[in-house]
């Protein structure tokens, strides 16, 4: 797409250059908002918006090596250019960013005369290009959801960083039980993840998640949910408890992740756990966007004993046409949804023909959100058998849940 060289022989080329003589200047340059991009123009937009960020880098810099990395990372490498001659074209290639009303992104440089250890070159301007990304979500008022965060949440973009906080444990699963609307007992749970901050403040996920999302390093927070939940359910199977199923939640950026249904199977087997315990999460559109197609991803993930459960369902993002494009095990509504159904009869016809729906295709629907009785009362006469909100219990901490529900 954009004449680049692909990762591939990026990683090649630099393998090429070690021990090679003479000076070097490498640019790091990654796409700020190209998320939010997609989300409001479409993919087809993303990608020309994308097209034109590497034709801007050839016109600056003319000479050199070019490389698309990731999906919105570039790599430019400039053997034997003086390094005013480097700076200068940086300056360019920052300044033709800066006037762009709606493409911006994230720069990074770093030069040196003589080469020693490329690697170090690359992780300088790596780590600048971090700089300068973070500057972007402290200041650009055009992503909002950026705007109040503190740098603490915004060190987490760093890979490295989030790796570190995943391993000293700053990150805290949280579970809700889903509860029988019939009996109110739990018949499993929700993994929600949390953030525990510098002054011991819990971060809720919608504080963090879109920066992870955003800088693509969503699915070591998924990943490390779904080891966390196997070892947990491995652990109850040990005590004579039974816990499951337990349902983790996925990012879109994860899904797409190769390999990724391996990857899982790889963590149960690591556990001995059944794949049946565990339940997937699913916020989507049906939208095969060039990265995956969604379906066949369901499909392959129930195939290899997945329960899979389309989330946040009468959201914009998942709607009807879900319904007809591909089969799946539990469908949740979305608190929306919840919140309407008292007093609004419209909304109870429509969560009573969505129970007849699922009981004709063999989908079972939960409810999310529920807060007060008379949302309970509601949605178990419209036939709702599962149900998840704060009136049974907020999220709590794993040792609770295990007192609350399953210590008995
Ligand atoms: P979700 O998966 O739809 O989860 C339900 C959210 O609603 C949770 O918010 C939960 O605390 C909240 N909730 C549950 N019952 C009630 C209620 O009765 N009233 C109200 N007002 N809220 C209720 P939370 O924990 O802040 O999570 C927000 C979202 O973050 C989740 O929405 C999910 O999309 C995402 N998320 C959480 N953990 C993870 C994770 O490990 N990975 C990914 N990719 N996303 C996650
Ligand atoms: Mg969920
Ligand atoms: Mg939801």
């Amino acid at each position: 797409m954009t004449s680049f060289y692909n990762r591939n022989r990026y990683i090649e080329d630099m393998q090429r250059m070690t021990g090679k003589e003479g000076s070097v200047g490498i640019v790091y340059l990654d796409v700020n908002g190209l998320k939010d991009i997609n989300d409001r123009y479409g993919h087809a937009f993303g990608d020309k918006i994308l097209t034109e960020c590497a034709e801007r880098m050839k016109q600056v810099f003319q000479e050199g090596s070019f490389y698309r990395v990731g999906g919105d990372e570039f790599v430019i490498i400039c053997h034997d250019v003086p390094k005013e001659r480097f700076c200068q074209r940086v300056n360019e290639l920052r300044a033709a960013f800066k006037r762009d009303a709606l493409c911006k992104a994230a720069i990074g440089s770093q030069w040196t005369e003589k080469l020693v250890d490329v690697g170090q070159v690359v992780a300088n301007a790596d780590a600048q290009m971090y700089e300068d990304k973070k500057e972007f979500y402290r200041n650009n008022p055009a992503s909002k959801r950026y705007r109040h965060h503190s740098d603490e949440l915004l060190y987490l973009t760093d890979p490295e960083i989030l790796r570190q906080e995943i391993s000293r444990n700053q990150f805290v699963v949280y579970l809700q039980p889903k509860i029988s609307s019939a009996d109110r007992t739990a018949v499993g749970a929700e993994a929600l993840i949390r953030y525990q901050s510098r002054d011991g403040s819990l971060v809720l996920p919608g504080n963090f998640l879109p920066l992870l999302e955003e800088s693509r390093t969503v699915s070591q927070i998924d990943f490390f949910v779904f080891e966390f939940i196997c070892s947990k359910i491995k652990a109850w199977g040990r005590e004579g408890k039974k816990g499951f199923p337990v349902s983790v939640n996925f990012s879109r950026y994860s899904l797409t992740q190769p390999h990724f249904i391996e990857h899982l199977l790889s963590i149960c087997d690591k556990y001995r756990i059944s794949p049946t315990c565990l339940e997937i999460e699913i916020t989507e559109t049906v939208r095969n966007g060039n990265d995956i197609d969604i379906c066949v991803l369901i499909e392959s993930l129930r195939e290899a004993g997945f329960i899979v459960t389309i989330d946040d369902f009468g959201t914009e993002y998942a709607n009807l046409a879900l319904l007809s494009a591909v089969e799946f095990d539990v469908l949740k509504l979305d608190k929306s949804m919840v919140d309407d159904v008292v007093s609004n009869p419209k909304a109870q016809a429509i969560v009573s023909s969505i129970v007849d729906m699922g009981q004709k295709m063999g989908i079972q629907i939960v409810a999310e959100g529920i807060e007060t009785e008379e949302q309970l009362e509601v949605l178990r006469t419209c036939g709702v058998e599962l149900a998840q909100g704060f009136l049974f219990s907020k999220p709590i901490s794993v040792d609770e849940y295990e007192k609350r529900y399953l210590d008995k």
